[in-house]
């Protein structure tokens, strides 16, 4: 789950890590009397959407007086914002984020992820920041710094002092500095987060170290463990069918070919996509209907995958184990009642009960296609995606 900058900074915050003072706004009106609670005569305005780059689209603007605030925030709020990251059809701006203006020395960077590898929380900092991190991996990475941390006790403060060294930084400044690292860590950590990352960290013409920017996801799988976050969650940022998939506990993936998968296990959803690609298709989604899934449950998934637009064909590939293939015969069914069976569908059966799912799926009137085996039945897929109409 991602979150916006204003609540990353929020939680940052409550770290210890100083970010800059500010407030939300969903209205230009709002806009102006956050800015006139904050004082000053400057402000930045910062769109709030779950997508970097916004400097670059126009997402990050700074006013310097009331009326450009308004004129700015007007103009940004319910905006169509493009950047690097949104793809081309952009995000809507819904709220935007209103703070003071600081006065930036340097820009640094801090993030902190998982090294799955390590096995451990990794805190990589650059004196490079401003920039995106990923630019800085490819042309320059001896300019990226790492340390490894212990993911009971965190970062020690000796690998936050070399750190904070390493991104050129003396006297008080160190101890600033690695405090903050070691604080940024423990935010990771104790909220199982798989993300944070500031960019900028700003090292302020005064002294000061603020994140000026702050990036936030948390591991979906520990979000139980942190009901309090959860009013955080914006469904509007959301793809709308991920959103559905994720009511009925479904592993949705939307991804951006045409052809639908419908797969009970993740290795087999993996090894399905993997084999539409060899067969020269693009997969339209990842979807796993998980193990024992009810015939609802592949009704709904069956509908999901339908909706979107994209799909030119749909790659029915189950394995049955714990899951019955005639339970999945009788999904197909429902979901084909209920929706228009727009697309040609290639089924590929195997497993517990596969004669009385065969059977349900060839008397039911419905033309599907039956495959042996899922070679066959992603070149199946693939050839009908291709000749079926846009
Ligand atoms: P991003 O483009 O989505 O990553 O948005 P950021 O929050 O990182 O803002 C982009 C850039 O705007 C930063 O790298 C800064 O250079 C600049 N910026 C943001 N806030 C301030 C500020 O308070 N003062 C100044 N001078 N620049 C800022
Ligand atoms: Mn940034």
């Amino acid at each position: 789950m991602r979150v916006h900058e204003y609540q990353a900074k929020e939680l940052l915050e409550r770290y210890g890590i100083d970010v800059p003072r500010g407030g939300i706004a969903a209205t230009a009106a709002e806009a102006v009397s956050v800015a006139k609670g904050l004082g000053g005569a400057a402000w930045v305005v910062k769109a709030q959407i779950h997508a970097g780059g916004r400097g670059k689209g126009g997402g990050v603007r700074i006013a310097r007086a009331l009326s450009e605030l308004e004129e700015i925030s007007s103009r940004m709020l319910g905006m169509n914002l493009v950047t690097p990251q949104t793809g081309p059809e952009g995000r809507r701006v819904r709220k935007i984020l209103v703070t003071e203006v600081c006065e930036i020395a340097r820009e640094l960077y801090a993030s902190v992820v998982l090294d799955r590898g390590q096995q451990r929380p990794v805190l990589m900092v650059s004196a490079e920041g401003g920039v995106e991190i990923e630019d800085l991996a490819a042309s320059a990475p001896e300019k990226i710094f790492k340390e490894a941390a212990n993911p009971f006790t965190g970062l020690e403060p000796f690998q936050a002092r070399r750190l904070a060294r390493r991104l050129g930084l003396g006297g008080p400044l160190i101890a600033s500095c690695s405090s903050l690292l070691v604080k940024l860590v423990r935010a990771f950590i104790e909220t199982d987060a798989s993300l944070v990352e500031v960019n900028p960290l700003a090292l302020t013409k005064d002294g000061r170290l603020m994140a000026l920017d702050a990036k936030l996801a948390f591991d979906d799988n520990a979000l139980y463990r942190h009901g309090d976050f959860l009013p955080w969650r914006d469904l509007d940022e959301e793809d709308p069918l991920e959103v559905r998939a994720s009511k009925f506990d479904l592993s949705y993936v939307k991804l951006s070919g045409d052809i639908g998968c419908m797969v009970n296990g993740a290795g087999l959803a993996m090894a399905t996509l993997d084999i539409i690609q060899h067969c020269g298709g693009e997969p339209a989604n990842f979807l796993d209907v998980g193990g024992g899934a009810s015939a609802e449950k592949v009704t709904e998934a069956f509908k999901i995958i339908i909706e979107d637009p994209g799909v030119r064909a749909i790659l029915v590939n189950i394995f049955g184990g714990i899951m019955r293939c005639d339970v999945i015969a009788e999904g197909i069914l429902a979901a084909a009642r209920e929706v228009d069976l727009r697309v040609p569908v290639v089924v590929r059966l195997e497993g517990t009960n596969v004669e009385e799912g065969r059977a349900i799926l060839s008397g039911c009137g419905l033309s599907l296609r039956a495959a042996a085996g899922l070679a066959d039945a992603a070149r199946k897929a693939v050839d009908l995606a291709r000749s079926s109409p846009e």
